[in-house]
């Protein structure tokens, strides 16, 4: 490793503790590094991680509630309006099989539920099935979390899904404004961002992230980032593209497990004491290196993803064990006491014997 690098990334570790973003040049020096310093890259971002997660990694399942037949047109996925992959397509599952699969993921240690439906954004009929189906959740599993993952959102919507019991709302950017024009069609990105803005003023915890491998360039990605920060998510999925036959991106394989590293490792310092978790591609695109990737994040998803399978879960947790890693318990905060302090739990007002603050 080259002084210069040296000294970047202990500038970017410091900055990081401090909380404080990447400088542009200092995003694109790290994604433009030398496979033969990859493992300096992981240290130091595993720098970072270890200070604010220690080892623990937290463990999400998704549920998808709803699967195809979306009359949206994002490029990349299997579920998009035309899509020929042959993923199961079904309509809204029953509250009982949503919580059957939540009794089985509890049981392999998962601590975040997160519900997804197809769809530009739900109906005032889909948030009553969502409640419905939160609330059969949550009689069996009063302390698991429930994230949901609906599309483009209402206030009032996000207002339900609040007292609904869920915790949290997830909305990716996907990729950058520059790029997004050429991934989709069907709605903008500032649809996305406000989305995002809706959710975390409802008092949902904003969970917004990524997918990398379609086409973005290295100057994109730090935009992505960039406006990401803006957001201020509590947890950020990184998605790496799972090229399904049917789809418009079926054949883009841009990826290596080198450079998936990279970028998780840039959005580690992007998001030092947020959650940052490996969504899907992570088998595909990491493959033997995954368990790097838990160096870098705090969070993995659990078993399969929303039309395609991820690894067995035995597997995962043997990995997560394997790596010097543990499961993080229920009982356990996620986010750093500093980051927790963000949030002022509301005591006045509406449910309280005192008098709103107005
Ligand atoms: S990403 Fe969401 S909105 Fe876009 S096509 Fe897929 S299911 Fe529809």
């Amino acid at each position: 490793m080259g002084t210069d690098l040296r000294t970047m990334l202990d500038d970017l570790v410091g900055q990081a503790l401090q909380c404080h973003a990447p400088t542009r040049e200092q995003a694109l020096d790290l994604l433009a590094s030398n496979d033969d310093d990859l493992l300096d890259v992981v240290a130091a971002g595993g720098r970072v991680r270890r200070h604010f997660f220690g080892n623990r990694v937290k463990l999400n399942l998704i549920i998808n509630m709803k699967s195809g037949l979306c009359p949206e047109n994002c490029s990349y996925c299997s579920q998009r309006s035309g899509s020929g992959a042959g993923i199961l397509k079904y309509n809204w599952i029953d509250p009982v099989a949503a919580s059957d699969t939540a009794d089985r993921a509890v049981a392999s240690g998962v601590k975040r539920l997160c519900l997804v439906a197809s769809g530009r954004g739900p109906s005032d009929r889909d948030i009553s099935r969502v409640a419905e189906m939160v609330r059969v959740i949550k009689e069996r599993h009063p302390d698991l979390e429930v994230c949901t993952s609906l599309g483009l959102l209402t206030s009032e919507r996000a207002g339900r899904l609040l007292t609904a019991g869920v915790s949290a709302y997830n909305h990716n950017l996907n990729t950058s404004e520059a790029n997004y024009r050429k991934i989709c069609s069907t709605h903008a990105f500032a649809d996305r961002v406000d989305t995002v803005g809706v959710a975390h003023d409802a008092g949902l915890s904003p969970c917004s992230g990524a997918i990398f491998g379609i086409g973005e360039t290295d100057d994109e990605i730090v935009d992505l980032a960039f406006d990401l920060r803006k957001l201020e998510p509590d947890s950020v999925p990184i998605n790496f593209l799972i090229p399904f036959e049917g789809t418009p991106l079926g054949d883009e394989w841009q990826l290596t497990p080198q450079r998936c590293l990279r970028i998780l490792a840039l959005f580690r310092f992007f998001f030092p004491d947020t959650e940052v978790r490996i969504a899907g591609g992570r088998e595909l695109h990491l493959r033997t290196l995954q368990p790097l990737g838990l160096h870098l994040a705090n969070c993995i998803f659990l078993g399969d993803y929303l039309t395609s399978e991820g690894q067995a879960g035995s597997a995962d947790l043997q990995m997560i064990s394997d790596a010097g890693f543990v499961v993080e318990g229920r009982d356990e905060e996620t986010l750093p006491q500093s980051r927790r302090d963000l949030v002022s739990l509301r005591r006045r007002g509406p449910g309280t014997d005192v008098p709103a603050n107005a």
